[in-house]
């Protein structure tokens, strides 16, 4: 990732006033000229706004995309993806993906007509006998959410394209800065922006990237937010923008942080398992190395004992805090069952952590 690109991410000089960073655009409608055009190409706050177009245009550059849009809220962009689908439509999950998105299927688009079915991607064969003639995505999370499982990113985009299914990978635990899926053949990358990218946990954004501005699911997608209008306002926009500058530097430190932790969880004997990719025991360690630039700060452990204990020790903590969400600069820490909708995969005893800097 090139540290100098992401250090004036979204800042040109402005020509008028010779500002380094740029204003926040509130207006929701513009003037047209007197022949009924609208030259400077915006017209109205819920087509485009140039603080959001911003934030889509640097977005996709940062992920070598055609094209991107941003969205309220990583859920926001999710669910925009979905209503792309048709009832009848399958799609293809990973057995461990956020909880938001199974939820989602759960409450809402399975009543809707889609289908569903729940794989561990890190077996490619499984992925592969999981196609249907309705397929119609291929949803991928690496590393994912909270069993920190690794996918091979280039092999699921092969299997989409044998089979004519567009991939989207939820990049929003490793950034462009960690993991570019599109350069591995993915063609949508999905963020939840409200984490690293936007940095500070003060901003509730998402963000959608896709390789090609042609297919059709794209043109899709631009009717939607033009039409249904789930976007990012300008502020949050403007927010996430001034937290990326900073992206580049802030993922290294995330990233030894957790590098510490894990080493310090792995040796320590009240430890039963520790889920982090730089460890060179973890099953996906191999790939991680090839498909990530780094490991993230992201990971999990379990402890030994029952629920009680992994809740004892959330209870007992100092530095951190215990909270849901991530990609913060401080640490936190987080009994994840409790949160997560039910049923689910992850165990009683697993504790979260989001290591801060
Ligand atoms: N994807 C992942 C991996 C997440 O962790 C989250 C939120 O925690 C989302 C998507 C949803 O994003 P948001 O909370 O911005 O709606």
């Amino acid at each position: 990732m090139p540290y100098t690109k992401l250090a004036h991410a979204g800042c040109d000089v402005d020509p008028i006033t010779g500002a380094l960073t740029p204003p926040v655009h509130f207006a929701t409608t513009y003037e047209r000229e007197p022949d009924g055009s609208y030259p400077k190409e915006y017209v109205y706050a819920r087509w485009a706004n140039p603080t959001r177009r911003l934030l889509e245009t640097t977005l996709a550059d940062l992920e070598g995309g055609a094209d991107a849009r941003a969205f309220a809220s990583g859920m926001a962009a999710v669910q925009a993806i979905l209503q792309c689908l048709a009832p009848g439509d399958h799609v293809i999950l990973p057995d461990d993906v956020y909880h938001g998105v199974r939820s989602l299927f759960r409450t809402f688009f399975g009543d809707w007509g889609l289908t569903w079915t729940e794989v561990d991607q890190t077996d490619l064969d499984a992925v592969a006998s999981a196609f249907r003639p309705e397929t119609k995505l291929l949803w991928a999370e690496t590393p994912s959410n909270p069993l920190v499982k690794i996918t091979d990113l280039a092999g699921l985009a092969a299997l989409g394209k044998a089979h004519g299914v567009p991939l989207i990978v939820d990049g929003t635990w490793t950034t462009p800065v960690l993991q570019r899926p599109l350069d591995l053949g993915a063609d949508f990358v999905l963020h939840s922006l409200t984490k690293y990218i936007a940095g500070h946990s003060d901003v509730l954004a998402g963000g959608l990237v896709t390789a090609d501005e042609t297919h059709p699911i794209w043109t899709r997608i631009q009717a939607l937010t033009m039409g249904a209008g789930a976007v990012a306002d300008p502020f949050s926009s403007w927010l996430t923008l001034r937290g990326m500058r900073s992206l580049g530097a802030r993922m290294r430190m995330h990233c030894s942080n957790a590098r510490h932790v894990a080493d310090f969880l792995a040796q320590h004997p009240n430890v039963t398992a520790v889920y982090y990719p730089g460890l060179p025991a973890h099953p996906g360690h191999d790939i991680a190395r090839r498909q990530m630039t780094d490991f993230g700060g992201m990971l999990s452990f379990e402890v030994a004992g029952t629920e009680t204990d992994a809740l004892a020790v959330t209870g007992r903590v100092q530095v951190f805090t215990r909270a849901t969400s991530l990609g913060g600069t401080e640490s936190l820490i987080e009994h994840r069952a409790s949160i997560e909708s039910k049923p689910t995969t992850t165990p009683v005893t697993l504790i979260r952590l989001s290591i801060g800097l």
